[in-house]
């Protein structure tokens, strides 16, 4: 039996080649399909096991990192783009033929997150991207129907191809969210 996690890491994570200069983003439409250009390299990216997050087909996981808003530019097609839920911290903005999420943008400024916009990265034209290096809400794909008994088999699999599970976020991203918070408790406390 073989666990399947995500097409892009099934047979082996492809390393990045450590000078990804950007790339475009497409979705699966074969007609107008929709691009995002996106400038630089990506961070924190990872498997995701969180049942808001784009999967493609048959897959258990997604893969999704992390570029500065900034870096984001929708370049053809955006007419099709609508966000999924509106009332999510995440605006995932999906192509509404197809379904693919191109970008997820928070527009809460004081989200930790704020600045940083969340793509999949498998949807690069071009290769070279950084890997994905851990994987995140791990327990959280029993919500997508996973038996829980599977469970150790997937961990396991996750460690064999160096993705650490965490059934949050990978440590750096945890101590982020902290930081930003106490930062925040901090400025509260010198504003009262
Ligand atoms: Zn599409
Ligand atoms: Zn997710």
């Amino acid at each position: 039996m073989s666990v399947k996690i995500h097409p892009s890491v099934d047979n082996g994570v492809q390393q990045g080649s450590g000078h990804f200069t950007g790339g475009t983003l497409v979705c699966k439409c074969s007609d107008r399909p929709v691009k995002i250009g996106v400038k630089g390299d990506v961070a924190h990216n990872h498997a995701c096991g969180c049942t808001k997050c784009w999967k493609p087909m048959g897959a258990t996981f997604s893969v999704v990192a992390v570029v500065p808003r900034d870096n984001v530019t929708i370049l053809e097609n955006g007419d099709k783009l609508a966000v999924v839920d509106p009332s999510a911290t995440i605006q995932r903005h999906a192509c509404t033929v197809c379904g693919t999420h191109m970008f997820g943008r928070i527009e809460n400024k004081s989200h930790p997150f704020y600045g940083l916009d969340f793509i999949h990265p498998e949807l690069f034209e071009e290769s070279g991207s950084a890997a994905p290096t851990f994987a995140a809400f791990v327990s959280s794909v029993i919500e997508s129907g996973v038996n829980p008994d599977e469970m150790p088999a997937i961990r396991a699999r996750l460690k064999e191809l160096g993705l650490e599970p965490y059934d949050c976020l990978s440590p750096p991203l945890m101590d982020a969210i902290a930081a930003h918070v106490a930062k925040s408790k901090a400025a509260a406390a010198v504003a009262a």
